[in-house]
């Protein structure tokens, strides 16, 4: 019974693990949902399109990607 006695070893650190491995896949993809909702980047509407953008930088006015319109005024 050598494979048996062995698995009692290996299998709660492996449980474990998993167990941690999940949590943090859990945190990091709830994390990344958060980021992409309010985010470092800025909501920008186009005033000539209406598209709506994001800017990641931290800048006062941001080019559309849809019709190169300088906007200001990130939406909150
Ligand atoms: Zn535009």
């Amino acid at each position: 019974m050598q494979a048996a006695s062995s698995l009692i070893f290996w299998v709660p650190p492996v449980f474990a693990l998993v167990a941690i491995l999940s949590a943090w896949l859990y945190y990091a993809a709830r994390d990344e949902q958060t980021r992409k909702s309010y985010g470092q980047g800025q909501l920008y509407r186009c005033a000539n399109c209406g598209r709506i953008y994001v800017e990641h930088r931290q800048v006062p006015m941001a080019r559309c990607p849809g019709c190169d319109h300088l906007n200001e005024a990130p939406l909150r």
